[in-house]
């Protein structure tokens, strides 16, 4: 089948024909309120993968690390990212590199959502979630132990 060269946006940041799923196929209390719409799905011979996520106010994505790479474009509202040991004051169009095997979570603040655009590979390494030693080393930092839900 032809792939379609335009997809049409219906609602604010909805698109035709793109599903509205689940962050993640498993469930978990390791993240809160997020949805997930792939936007470009690695059938365009790209090698890559263009997902739209949303983080509803309060809510966050899994604290988690692998080797590939996030390139990330906030479209929507305001947050606050952890990238290794830093925290970043996100707003529209702020950009994200998560380096390989680098912790990071994304979160809402409380009253805005926090929508963005998260450019991968197309085949890609599964994310790991930190073992009670590293939660602990990541707490060792008092900011990053504040700022992160697991
Ligand atoms: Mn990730």
């Amino acid at each position: 089948m032809k792939r379609k060269t335009h997809i049409r946006q219906t609602e604010p940041f909805r698109w035709e024909n793109v599903p509205l799923l689940a962050y993640k196929e498993e469930d978990g209390t390791h993240f809160k309120s997020v949805t997930r719409q792939v936007l470009f799905g690695g059938g365009e011979q790209a090698g890559a993968e263009l997902r739209y996520f949303e983080i509803a106010p309060g809510g966050h994505s899994t604290l988690e690390r692998h080797g590939h790479v996030h390139c990330v474009m906030v479209v929507r509202g305001r947050g606050r990212a952890l990238v290794g040991r830093e925290i970043h004051e996100l707003g529209q169009h702020s950009l994200v590199y998560i380096p390989p095997l680098t912790w990071h979570q994304f979160r809402a603040t409380d009253e805005e959502a926090l929508g963005f655009l998260c450019l991968v590979r197309r085949d890609r390494d599964r994310p790991q979630r930190p073992t009670a030693g590293e939660l602990a080393s990541l707490r060792a930092d008092a900011s990053v132990g504040a700022f992160i839900r697991v």
